[in-house]
This record gives C-alpha cells, sequence and structure tokens, in this order.
C-alpha cells in the first residue's frame, strides 16, 4: 500500500495521460505513437529508454498485428519491466555479511537529496529486521548534518559515532569501526559529505574513506549508496555520472519519488548508469523506505 501511495502523483499524471490517449486514439498509428514518446518523456523515462521503447512497442505492434489501442498499456509495461531488466539480474538486497561479522554501508549524494533521512529510515528497516546498527558521522563538512544524523540516531534508538565539525572523516571512520567491533554492532552506515563543487575534493575524501574502512574491515564497505533526489529528474543522471566515477557506486537510492509526477526517471536511472536502484523513499518518516521491485512499480504505474 506504501509503494501504491507513494506512487500516486506519477500515477494520476502518468496514467491519466496514457488512458487519454488509448481513448482519443484507439488505432495505434504514427500519430498515436508520437503523442506516447512526449508523454513517456514528460515522465522523464529519458530519451534513450523512450527511444528504445518505441522501437520494441512498434516492433510488438507489427509482429502482433494490433490495430487498436485497447490494451497497450499491458504491452508498454512489459516492455518497460523487459528495457529496465535487459538480462541484468539485480540484486535489490543488500550485502549483509553472516551474523557476527561487521558490515559496513558507506552513503554518499549531494546535499539536500535525502541521504541523513534515508540513513535513519535504513537504520530503522535493519533494526526491525533484528540487526543492530550503528552511525558514523562523516559529513563533518556541511553545518548542523552531525546534529542532524544525532537527531535520526535517537528516533530510531541506535548510537552515533561523531566528532567536531571540521574533523577529518576518515578520523570518524576508523573511530566508529572500532566502537562498531568492540560492540558487536551488525550493520555500521556512515554518512559522507555532498560536496559536488569540487570533485578533486570529493574524490580524494571519498577515496581516502574507503580506505580507511578496507583496511579495518575486510571487503568492506560491503555497499556503496548513492542518493538521489527524484524530484530533480535529469540532474539526477548527472550526479550519478560524477560520483560513479568518484566511487564504487553498488546500489541507487532514488528519494522522493512521492514528490514528483515524473517517476520515470527511475527507468531511466538503471538503463542508463547500470547500476540497480536498490531502495526508494517514499515519505519523510521512519517507515518511507521501500526496495524497489521494477516489476511491480511499472505495473503499478497502470493499476
Ligand atoms: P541530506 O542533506 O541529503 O541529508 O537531506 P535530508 O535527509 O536532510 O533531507 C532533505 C529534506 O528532504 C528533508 O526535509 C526530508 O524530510 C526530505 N526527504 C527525504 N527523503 C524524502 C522522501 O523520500 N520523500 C519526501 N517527501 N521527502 C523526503
Amino acid at each position: 500500500a506504501k509503494f501504491k501511495e507513494g506512487l500516486a502523483k506519477t500515477r494520476d499524471t502518468f496514467t491519466s495521460k496514457v488512458n487519454d490517449l488509448v481513448a482519443r486514439y484507439r488505432k495505434v498509428d504514427e500519430d498515436f505513437f508520437e503523442e506516447l514518446e512526449d508523454v513517456l518523456l514528460q515522465a522523464d523515462v529519458g530519451f534513450e529508454t523512450v527511444m528504445e521503447l518505441m522501437e520494441k512497442l512498434r516492433y510488438e505492434v507489427q509482429r502482433k498485428n494490433i490495430k487498436d489501442t485497447e490494451g497497450i498499456q499491458t504491452l508498454i509495461s512489459e516492455k518497460l519491466v523487459e528495457i529496465y531488466e535487459q538480462g541484468e539480474q539485480d540484486t535489490i538486497s543488500l550485502n549483509i555479511q553472516p551474523q557476527g561479522e561487521l558490515t559496513v554501508i558507506l552513503f554518499v549524494g549531494v546535499n539536500g537529496v535525502g541521504k541523513t533521512t534515508t540513513i535513519g529510515k535504513l537504520a530503522h528497516r535493519l533494526q526491525s529486521e533484528g540487526k543492530t546498527v550503528m552511525l558514523a558521522a562523516g559529513d563533518t563538512f556541511r553545518a548542523g548534518a552531525i546534529d542532524q544524523l544525532q537527531v535520526w540516531g535517537d528516533r530510531v534508538g541506535c548510537e552515533v559515532v561523531k566528532q567536531s565539525e571540521g574533523s577529518d572523516p576518515a578520523a570518524v571512520m576508523y573511530d566508529a569501526i572500532q566502537a562498531a567491533k568492540k560492540r558487536n554492532v551488525d550493520v555500521l552506515i556512515c554518512d559522507t559529505a555532498g560536496r559536488l563543487q569540487n570533485k578533486v575534493n570529493l574524490m580524494n575524501e571519498l577515496e581516502k574513506v574507503h580506505r580507511v574502512i578496507a583496511r579495518e574491515v575486510p571487503d568492506a564497505p560491503h555497499e556503496v549508496l548513492l542518493a538521489l533526489d527524484a524530484t530533480t529528474g535529469q540532474n539526477a543522471l548527472v550526479q550519478a555520472q560524477t560520483f560513479k566515477e568518484a566511487t564504487n557506486v553498488s546500489g541507487i537510492v532514488l528519494t522522493k519519488l512521492d514528490g514528483t509526477a515524473k517517476g520515470g526517471i527511475v527507468l531511466a536511472i538503471r538503463n542508463k548508469l547500470h547500476i540497480p536502484v536498490k531502495f526508494v523513499g517514499l515519505g519523510e518518516k521512519m517507515d518511507d523506505l521501500q526496495p524497489f521491485d521494477a516489476e511491480r512499480y511499472v505495473y503499478g504505474l497502470f493499476a
């Protein structure tokens, strides 16, 4: 139900537009295809993905000799899922280590995208699965970031390892790992600074943090999750590209999907970056983080 509610904006806009097209055209022709193309582009599905979809649709329509637009929604859904999956099996589930071993999850993303909120939500989610969670306040750059993480730590009831503003994030990570080991914590979630203004700084900082984590815990970080704001549309793609160059992103969390009618961005991201979307943010509360399932998502758009 959460998933459906969160997608209401995208569904209402996108679905009503497609349904309207279907009702107006009745027959599948070139004009219908062109208008459909526009509707998809407006939903931020992305140029390449739309072109690929149109090609597949045209082919299927011809092959199956489809004349009427009625029921074409199902065909669109099928093809969207096909494009999303693209033969690559997504591992939506997180790479969590066996009981007794520490899992380290590193969070990256630009300020304001919902990174802190997502960390809090994920901590809550893992705790409700019976895991002990600790947070590391690795964003020592932005004023207020440490306090904000502490607020989430208090809210979900987990310890936050922190130092003062301006301290070395790598030192915070080191401390946090020692504390997590000492207390037999299952999952350590690490925040990082999200300044993109200086790409070299960002890269250096992430590299250093990465190095410290890898030195202290074998095979860590086990996940590097990039938070992207769905409401920023194609801009999110540009950010993703930058972070992909700066670090080994293993998964994406697409936040604020509830706040946009352009939810098609999720398809564009997958198709363009080949990084799985592991979670979507569908609200501001603790429970508003859901694992992403392409099939459920696409069929949900027309349900
Ligand atoms: P950060 O700067 O990346 O750490 O961003 P924050 O976690 O502080 O989030 C920025 C704003 O976005 C806050 O007001 C959050 O409540 C809001 N936010 C975060 N995730 C979501 C989401 O999935 N849906 C909605 N509607 N708001 C969100």
